[in-house]
């Protein structure tokens, strides 16, 4: 069973079932209320705790639906169980109590596209279920365990079924990806850009199944490149923001690895020197703008490699040189989107239009792992 906080930091929510619902008082499940039919029940913030019609100073309850109905969140779907309790800022939290498998339903859909090969749905389902039973307690010090957002899966109940998600969760049912015999941190992503990143180059942590694996399949990505220009003065604010005292940039550098990747940014500014990992960077300035940190400052002075013997691009670069030294801004043009690390989306459904099966795709992308079922 999982426990996934689908609405925090409220004051007021309405509650109802399908058929119906009981609610207990949590833990000693002292039985509160009836509800016979489908109407909503508000509960709402108290002086201390949170209340519902004439019971107040409540501390958490659940809410168990009859005949195994679904339950309502301000009126969006779910299955299982409801529990409501109070954060430590005295609002409210609803975290939904409900079986890895119906959860499953919830997630796939949201988390990648339906319409993609059947084999690419299958990978996605175990990597989706062995990323929540590793990460069940992440959220433990808040009284949940999961978030239905990106912070752990997205997740939207049964707004986001689809019949094919049901068919790839039922195909795979308690299947998970294993390493030594514990489950494996199934990172997934959109796009690799062309190499997945192993996990030391990502936060410095060597884990013996996420290496880097070449991926040429993801390129079928719609948005596979993408650009994004930045000021110095903005890159300047965002550094700011991140405490670091810079003043004026006078010269960005990127590193990058073997495969193209942004190892390090070297910055120069007014006052000294200094770097931030390609991933930081990513993250500092926004990881929906620079998508990946495969990538490259495009039509500025760094391209002091760049060996052409036409006369006519050497103008125009030397004219964007100056441009760029003018208006202080670097171009970045790059392929793929999201951290890189783990399982390639769009390679998995390249890899399924060769006729791979899903445990060979998850085998290619996570070395040495084996799939097993656990119930
Ligand atoms: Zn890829």
């Amino acid at each position: 069973m999982l426990d996934v906080a689908v609405l925090e930091k409220k004051s007021s929510v309405y509650l109802s079932a399908q058929h119906g619902f009981q609610v207990f008082n949590f833990p000693n499940r002292k039985k509160l209320f009836t509800r016979w039919n489908g109407k909503s029940l508000n509960f709402k913030v108290t002086e201390r705790g949170f209340g519902f019609l004439n019971f107040n100073n409540l501390q958490s309850v659940t809410i168990e639906p009859f005949k195994k109905g679904l339950v309502y969140v301000n009126g969006k779907g779910y299955r299982g169980k409801l529990k409501l309790l109070e954060d430590r800022f005295g609002k409210l939290t609803v975290v939904n109590l409900v079986d890895i498998e119906s959860y499953l339903y919830g997630v796939i859909k949201s988390e990648m596209l339906i319409n993609s090969p059947i084999e690419a749905l299958k990978a996605q389902a175990v990597v989706a279920r062995t990323y929540a039973i590793k990460n069940k307690d992440k959220f433990r010090r808040e009284g949940f365990g999961l978030t239905d957002d990106v912070r752990s899966q997205v997740y939207n109940g049964i707004e986001d079924e689809h019949p094919i998600a049901r068919k790839v969760v039922k195909y795979t049912h308690g299947k998970i990806l294993t390493y030594e015999d514990k489950p494996i941190s199934g990172f997934y992503h959109s796009a690799c850009g062309g190499s997945t990143l192993a996990s030391k180059d990502w936060h410095g942590k060597g884990v013996p199944y996420l290496k880097s694996k070449d991926c040429k399949w993801c390129s079928g990505y719609k948005n596979y490149v993408w650009d994004y220009e930045l000021s110095f003065a903005g890159l300047t604010g965002y550094l700011n923001q991140r405490g670091e005292k810079v003043r004026k940039i006078n010269k960005v550098h990127f590193e990058h690895d073997s495969n193209g990747r942004v190892k390090l940014v070297h910055i120069s500014h007014k006052d000294g020197k200094l770097k931030v990992s390609g991933t930081i960077f990513r993250q500092m300035i926004s990881a929906s703008k620079v998508r990946s940190t495969i990538f490259k400052s495009v039509g500025i002075a760094e391209n002091d490699n760049h060996k052409s013997n036409n006369k006519g691009e050497l103008a125009i670069m030397q004219i964007l040189v100056d441009y760029n030294r003018r208006f202080s801004k670097l171009k970045l043009r790059g392929t793929g989107f999201g951290h890189g690390v783990g399982l390639c989306q769009w390679g998995a459904k390249g890899l399924a239009k060769q006729s791979l099966k899903y445990p060979d795709i998850l085998k290619y992308y996570f070395t040495g792992v084996s799939l097993e079922k656990i119930y």
